[in-house]
C-alpha cells in the first residue's frame, strides 16, 4: 500500500481499509492544523490507486468499509471518485461503504447530481470538519467557508441522500465566549442532523499559525476545565434525532461515547462526575494535545 507523509483517519474509522487518493491537504491553511503543514498536496496516480486496491483484495477480501486518505479525498471531482468506487466493488465484493475527509467546499463544487450518483455508489458517512458555527471563529480558523455555506451544503447532502459526521471544535472561541460558541456549534449541528460529532478540544500545535496568534495576544486559549464546560453546555444544547456523539479521542480529557438523545443525560452525567474527579490544578493547566498531536 502507499501511504506518502502523513495519514490520519478517524478513530471510529479503525477497522476500514485505508486507501490513499491524495497526499496531504487541499487546503493546508487552517491556522490549528499542523497535520500536513510538510507535505505538499498531490492528487495520487490512478494506477497506484489501482495498485493497492488489488493488494487489498489479496490481503483483506473481506473488508467491508473503504476510508479514503487523505486530508479532504472528497476534494477530488465527481467523475474520479465514482470510479474508484467502481474499481473497489469490483475487486472488493464486501465493501458496503466508502467514507473520507471532505471539506464544505469540496461539497460546494459537486452538483446536486454528482452527490446523489456518489451516494448511490456507495459514499457514505462522510467526515466534515466543520469545526465552528460562528462565523467569526471560522474566519479567524481560516477554514474558508462560512456558517450559511456549511448549512446550504448540510442541506444538500440530505437532499442526495449522503449521510456525513461532522467535527466541532469546542473551546475554539476563547475563554469569554464558551456559552456562545456553544449554542452557536449546537444550533448548527441540530439542524445538520448528522450521523455523529466528534468533539475535541482546540490544540495549540507546534508550527502553526495559532501558535504565534497566542504569543501575540490574538487569541486566549482555553484551560481543560473551560474546555469541558463548554464540552458540557455543546450537549445540553444538542436536539438530535439519532446520532453518535463521539468524545473520545486520546484527546478528551473526560472520554465519552454513545447515541444521541438516548444517551444524553448518561453522557452530561459522565462528563460531569469526570470533570468532578480531576484535580483543580490540571482543569486549569491548557488542555493536553493528542498523542499524534492532531485533531484526528
Ligand atoms: S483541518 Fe482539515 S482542512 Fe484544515 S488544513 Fe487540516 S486537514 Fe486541511
Amino acid at each position: 500500500m502507499h501511504y506518502d507523509g502523513m495519514t490520519f483517519r478517524p478513530p471510529y474509522e479503525a477497522r476500514s481499509l485505508l486507501l490513499q487518493v491524495t497526499r496531504g491537504c487541499s487546503h493546508n491553511a487552517c491556522t490549528f492544523c499542523s497535520m500536513y503543514r510538510d507535505v505538499n498536496f498531490a492528487v495520487s496516480p490512478l494506477e497506484e490507486i489501482v495498485d493497492d486496491i488489488a493488494e487489498a483484495a489479496w490481503a483483506y477480501p473481506q473488508v467491508r468499509r473503504v476510508f479514503l486518505v487523505n486530508g479532504d479525498a472528497f476534494c477530488l471531482p465527481a467523475d474520479a471518485l465514482l470510479n474508484i468506487a467502481e474499481i473497489i466493488h469490483e475487486a472488493l465484493p464486501n465493501v458496503q461503504t466508502i467514507g473520507c475527509y471532505a471539506r464544505i467546499p469540496n461539497v460546494a463544487a459537486k452538483t446536486d447530481e454528482e452527490l446523489a450518483a456518489l451516494a448511490a455508489a456507495g459514499y457514505d458517512n462522510i467526515n466534515i470538519g466543520v469545526e465552528s458555527g460562528l462565523d467569526d471563529v471560522l474566519a479567524f480558523m481560516n477554514k474558508g467557508y462560512t456558517v450559511e455555506e456549511a448549512r446550504r451544503q448540510f442541506a444538500r447532502l440530505h437532499a442526495a441522500g449522503l449521510p456525513f459526521n461532522v467535527n466541532i471544535i469546542n473551546a475554539a472561541a476563547g475563554p469569554k465566549r464558551i456559552a456562545e460558541h456553544a449554542a452557536a456549534n449546537a444550533a448548527l449541528v441540530n439542524e445538520a442532523q448528522p450521523t455523529l460529532i466528534f468533539v475535541s478540544p482546540l490544540h495549540v500545535d507546534p508550527g502553526t499559525p495559532l501558535v504565534g496568534l497566542i504569543e501575540r495576544g490574538a487569541f486566549e486559549e482555553c484551560t481543560l476545565g473551560q474546555y469541558l464546560e463548554e464540552e458540557i453546555t455543546f450537549l445540553e444544547g444538542l436536539e438530535l434525532d439519532d446520532c453518535v456523539f463521539f468524545g473520545a479521542h486520546v484527546s478528551n480529557p473526560v472520554p465519552v461515547t454513545g447515541w444521541l438523545p438516548r444517551d444524553k443525560q448518561a453522557l452530561l452525567s459522565a462528563l460531569r462526575d469526570g470533570m468532578a474527579s480531576i484535580p483543580r490544578e490540571q482543569l486549569d493547566a491548557h488542555p493536553a494535545k493528542g498523542a499524534e498531536g492532531s485533531l484526528r
